[in-house]
């Protein structure tokens, strides 16, 4: 063993600008304009004259070696050797010579990965981990993107939509989260059951106590070991005990399904950012190609797309022909589950740009 100290590697994100295609590095910062040409093809043209055309398709997000090894075989061969990631997972390889994009577009479609992502398309879902590498999902994330992305090939690779879809999804109800244009998010429909055996070796019970947004939670004495009981008339079965008490199990195959949403909106180009808005509650989680999510979702996606205007996000059109209009369209029934009644949102609910503490 050596006896020299050995000092913590730092492994976080390194600087993406030692990455970048030469020409993007080049002309950082001096772009004249941007087109494209072709649903999954992106040119960009700098002042200077140079031009850089990034040809857009979808992954599977949870990229083994194999896929790993075959894009960047793709990105040596057919394009520049420089790749990136978007945010939706979508990847991007870069060429500077518009030659080199049809040989490309058809070496990526040959390896089964769809060319598209672009403007008014439905691109990549945003997920979370699911049963991956998660320890708290209440159903796969990554399983239902591919079985949505399939039914949804068509409107990934062709710009027919509105403006832009993003459609996230979440595997749990309180963590990573999904707010998009519709987001498909697990919903827990009863409170959680509680492994009193458990609860002493496995939970810091204050922490636990602290958790609840609705403080259901209260020590407790249970069969002469210390535990914890919920108040189930306050419980909102949000989930948000069972990370750090996994005593308290929460997620079932009966009772924990799904919940659509519509209309979130981050960005703050052309209207305001949005909240989503509940849409389908009780939707079967059910793997492994979950049809029911998928039909609610095509549903609304169709309506959205003969009726919405150009450039109207899905939230934009929703608060144009009210959402009266829009149950009426997508045959959605509306019931009591979708009046937001709850009056705490003001004062907890951290809805600007401000951090508050
Ligand atoms: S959404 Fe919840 S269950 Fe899914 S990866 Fe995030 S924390 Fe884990
Ligand atoms: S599920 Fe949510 S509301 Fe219910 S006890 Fe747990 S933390 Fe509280």
């Amino acid at each position: 063993m050596s006896d020299t100290p050995q000092y913590p590697i730092e492994s976080g994100c390194p600087d993406g600008f030692q990455y970048l295609h030469p020409v993007m590095k080049k002309n950082f910062g001096n772009w004249d304009f941007h087109e494209r040409p072709q649903p999954g093809v992106l040119r960009h043209v700098a002042k200077s004259g140079d031009e850089i055309w990034s040809v857009r398709f979808g992954t599977q997000r949870q990229l083994g070696p194999y896929e790993i090894n075959l894009l960047c075989d793709i990105a040596d061969q057919f394009g520049d050797g420089y790749i990136h990631f978007t945010i939706r997972s979508n990847m991007e390889i870069c060429v500077a010579d518009a030659a080199k994009v049809e040989p490309l577009i058809e070496a990526i479609s040959d390896a089964g990965y769809p060319v598209g992502g672009t403007g008014p398309s439905v691109t990549m879902i945003s997920h979370t981990q699911g049963w991956l590498h998660c320890d708290i999902p209440g159903t796969d994330a990554s399983g239902v993107v591919k079985a949505l992305m399939d039914e949804l090939h068509e409107d990934f690779t062709h710009e027919k939509m509105p403006n832009r879809v993003h459609i996230t999804t979440s595997c749990c109800q309180i963590n990573c989260g999904g707010q998009g244009d519709i987001a498909i998010n697990v919903q827990h429909t009863k409170p959680p059951k509680i492994n009193h055996d458990l609860v002493a070796n496995a939970c810091e019970r204050p922490s636990v106590v602290a958790r609840c947004p609705v403080a259901a939670i209260r020590p407790a004495m249970v069969n002469g070991k210390p535990s914890l009981e919920v108040d189930e008339k306050k419980c909102i079965c949000c989930g948000a005990c069972f990370p750090p008490c996994p005593p308290m199990q929460i997620n079932d195959a009966d009772h924990t399904l799904l919940a659509i949403w519509v209309g979130g909106k981050h960005s703050n180009a052309r209207s305001k950012p949005m909240f989503h808005k509940l849409v389908a509650a009780g939707v079967p989680n059910n793997p492994p190609r979950w049809p029911e999510a998928a039909a609610i979702v095509k549903t609304i996606l169709e309506a959205y797309r003969k009726d919405a205007l150009d450039w109207e996000r899905t939230g934009d059109w929703v608060e144009r022909i009210g959402w009266p209009r829009f149950f009426e369209l997508t045959e959605l029934p509306f019931t009591k589950f979708h009046i937001d009644n709850w009056k705490g949102a003001r004062n907890s609910l951290n809805a600007s740009t401000h951090i508050r503490f």
